[in-house]
């Protein structure tokens, strides 16, 4: 599953609390080369790293997806994708529209949900209520926003975010939904044991004369 939306939207706080409701979720660590904010932990919330080294794993081709993001590197490690895959392990990354739209290309089986504000004010007030960056930053932050807004019609769900608690329950909805979605449930075996039990339960009718 991947979220996207502009900054400020609050996507970080819906990831945690769709990942407290669903332990067996896991969330997708990102290389990032801007520094951290006070309350972020490397390992957790990124993987911080410089400029250069994000060149270097470029050149490496260690990078699922990576994307210029308000002038930072931000890239998706190739072995957060894979345990994914692999593992049959439901993840969510957090990615700008650019590294959604690569994911969906190369893996169309993943889910984009987009995240938008109630409105460009209520957006616009956060970002300056964070007080973690500069009016520059925010201005920026802004620019992107709109190009990001322009994306929203590629994406598979769209969940204002007005209300947290609100959004939350959304975000889990389309979770649950999707892990519901027939070609993901195993329904393939769940009909074979029906239709196995059924003609069980058949013949055991006819030897006891029943039919
Ligand atoms: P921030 O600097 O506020 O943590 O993140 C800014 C934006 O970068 C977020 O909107 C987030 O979606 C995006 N981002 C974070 N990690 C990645 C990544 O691995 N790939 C891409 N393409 N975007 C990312």
């Amino acid at each position: 599953m991947v979220v996207s939306g502009p900054s400020g939207v609050g996507k970080g706080t819906l990831i945690e609390r769709v990942c407290r409701r669903f332990p067996d979720l896991r969330k997708s660590v990102s290389a990032n080369t801007r520094p951290p904010r006070p309350d972020e932990v490397e390992g957790v919330d990124y993987c911080f790293v410089t400029k250069e080294k994000f060149r270097e794993m470029i050149a490496a081709d260690e990078f699922y997806e990576w994307a210029d993001v308000h002038g930072e590197l931000k890239g998706t490690p190739k072995p957060e994708i894979r345990k994914a895959l692999d593992g049959g392990i439901d993840t969510v990354l957090e990615v700008d529209y650019q590294g959604a739209l690569t994911i969906k290309e190369k893996e169309p089986a993943a889910v984009l949900v987009f995240i938008a504000p109630p409105s460009w004010q209520a957006l616009e007030g956060r970002l300056r209520g964070r007080d973690t960056e500069s009016d520059d930053v925010i201005q920026c932050r802004l620019e992107t926003a709109l190009t990001e807004l322009q994306s929203i019609e590629k994406y598979d769900y769209v969940i204002v975010n007005e209300d947290a608690d609100r959004a939350g329950e959304q975000l889990a909805a389309v979770l649950t939904a999707e892990r519901c979605r027939r070609e993901r449930n195993a329904s393939r075996a769940l009909v074979e044991r029906l239709l196995a039990q059924a003609r069980a339960a058949t013949e055991r009718a006819q030897r006891n004369g029943n039919i």
